[in-house]
């Protein structure tokens, strides 16, 4: 039996696994029979296959999350508790089972795979516990005559689009606020990993999820069965993870029928150094802010700039930390870095390196594609990136680390705001004054001081300029699915 056969017999002992499309609580066909490959990024051989949903498809689940949306938003807040409670107590139960999936269809290493799953299920934890924190607001009106009451209610259907990054978090995080509002929903996973979110369907049906409050509908034609149910006029919502240039799209889209948008868009993070920071420490924080699903995150830091002091010795350490990583298949007990999820995301990472080196940046570590099969690029760091490199301007979705130095806090602070984007940014820092000055001036809507990691359940995520609208997880997660209702009352 090949290496590739034995992960298929694993995938069909799976009990979470789902390969059509989930409708109204029934995995169903597609109702032109099409479907499409899931493949390994290890090998790129196909794993399994799915359901290829349809516009028809796409408007029938929409059909069943409207005939669920009137019973569900009338649920007792305590039961829509009860049962997101239960679904992150499935998922804990199941998460290694869950995070094996996530690396066969991923690719990524499976510590980050763990990672993944228990920070997926925690939303699930999250908006059980403020599924029963209702809101709202009573005053006297200025005038004194009448009084003002604010309700909050459940915007209605919602159309939820993930990329495949974190096929289990992207969909926890939108599914786990959406339930607790009392909207039903139809997610759309990214093509790459739909196995993921169809075993999420499964878990919350066990969890006791009535059918239809959520639907699943993977679909290689994302365009036209998106925009199919963003011009239902049943829709009210559309939350969207993924590039900023698929989200310009859908925003036009939801124009149209004037649909409420969140949208967690793409990054470009810098990581600022400065020469009083505690140098193991600032090189810890960058490993983990690159390297945290082999630098396929939206926050992954994507820029170093780097005090001119210490840079050589920062280049140094991050150099053979980056070079001691163990690459191969994520399945792998001692792999470290999986391989990225496609040829193409490989072959732009390697393009956007080669390009840096052309302009004159030097590959301290790494620098090119390993001669093996599957989607893999070696741990490397750059160091003399030019100004104005593309390395610098575009999102590089990979294990890569470029370094530019900087000599003064405001050429820093300029560096790292010269983007459209403005979703996170790293500052590491000994002086606690200057790390919240320069946390308040970066124009990101978070910022990790002396801290790899921003990613909380618990917290507002979500970015600035062409980063984003809106913000995921915390209690404003949940206001993203509410809409005010005011009453003018005279009592
Ligand atoms: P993508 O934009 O290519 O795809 C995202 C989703 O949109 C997928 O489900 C895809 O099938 C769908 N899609 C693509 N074209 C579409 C269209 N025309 N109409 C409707 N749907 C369409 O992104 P990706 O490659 O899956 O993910 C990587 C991107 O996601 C990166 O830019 C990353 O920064 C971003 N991301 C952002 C966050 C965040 O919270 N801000 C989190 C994770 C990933």
């Amino acid at each position: 039996m090949t290496r590739d056969d034995s992960l298929r017999g694993e995938l069909d002992d799976f009990e979470h696994l789902l390969t059509d499309l989930w409708i109204g609580g029934k995995s169903v066909p597609a109702s032109d029979g099409g479907r499409f490959d899931v493949l390994d990024p290890a090998t790129g051989q196909v794993l399994t296959s799915v359901a290829n949903g349809t516009v028809d498809d796409a408007l029938a689940a929409v059909d069943a999350a409207h005939s669920a949306a009137a019973a569900w938003a009338a649920t007792a807040p305590r039961e829509r508790s009860e049962i997101l409670r239960r679904a992150f107590e499935l998922m804990t139960a199941h998460s290694e089972q869950l995070a094996r999936l996530v690396t066969l269809e991923n690719g990524k290493a499976l510590p980050d795979a763990r990672g993944e799953v228990a920070y997926a299920a925690e939303f699930f934890r999250w908006y059980a516990e403020e599924a029963v924190r209702g809101i709202g607001e009573v005053m006297t009106a200025p005038a004194g005559k009448n009084k003002i009451l604010v309700l909050q209610q459940p915007v209605g259907i919602c159309v939820l689009v993930t990329p495949w990054n974190f096929p289990a978090a992207m969909a926890t995080r939108k599914i786990g606020p959406a339930l607790a509002a009392g909207c039903t929903v139809v997610l759309k996973p990214a093509s790459d990993t739909p196995l993921t979110a169809l075993a999420m369907a499964k878990i919350l049906d066990e969890a006791g999820v009535p059918p239809g409050v959520v639907n699943v509908l993977p679909a290689r034609r994302s365009g036209p069965t998106v925009s199919a149910m963003l011009h239902d006029p049943r829709v009210r919502k559309l939350s969207f993870t993924g590039s900023t240039e698929v989200g310009r799209v859908l925003l036009k889209e939801a124009a149209d029928q004037v649909i409420n948008c969140s949208m967690e868009l793409g990054g470009n993070a810098p990581f600022l150094v400065f020469a009083d920071a505690d140098l193991d420490a600032a090189l810890d924080g960058a490993m983990v802010a690159k390297m945290r699903n082999g630098g396929e995150a939206c926050t992954a830091a994507n820029r170093f700039y780097v005090e001119r002091s210490i840079a050589e010795e920062f280049s140094r350490g991050l150099a053979e930390r980056m070079g001691a990583l163990r690459v191969g298949p994520g399945i792998d007990a001692d792999t470290q870095v999986g391989p990225m999820v496609n040829d193409e995301t490989a072959g732009k990472v390697d393009e956007l390196v080669r390009g840096a080196v052309a302009e004159g940046a030097t590959a301290v570590v790494g620098g090119r594609r390993p001669d093996r099969p599957g989607f893999y690029y070696e741990p490397t760091v750059l160091s003399g990136v030019q100004p104005g490199s593309a390395i610098l301007s575009e999102e590089i979705f990979g294990p890569v680390a470029p370094i530019v130095v900087f000599d003064t806090e405001d050429e820093a602070i300029r560096l790292a705001n010269d983007t459209e984007y403005g979703l996170v940014s790293y500052v590491f820092t000994g002086d606690l004054a200057r790390g919240l000055r320069v946390s308040e001036a970066m124009e990101s809507g978070m910022v990790g001081l002396n801290r790899g990691v921003v990613s909380d359940p618990a917290a507002p995520f979500g970015g600035t300029k062409q980063s984003g609208v809106g913000r995921e997880g915390g209690h404003e997660g949940m206001l993203d699915y509410l809409e005010s209702k005011y009453i003018a009352v005279d009592w």
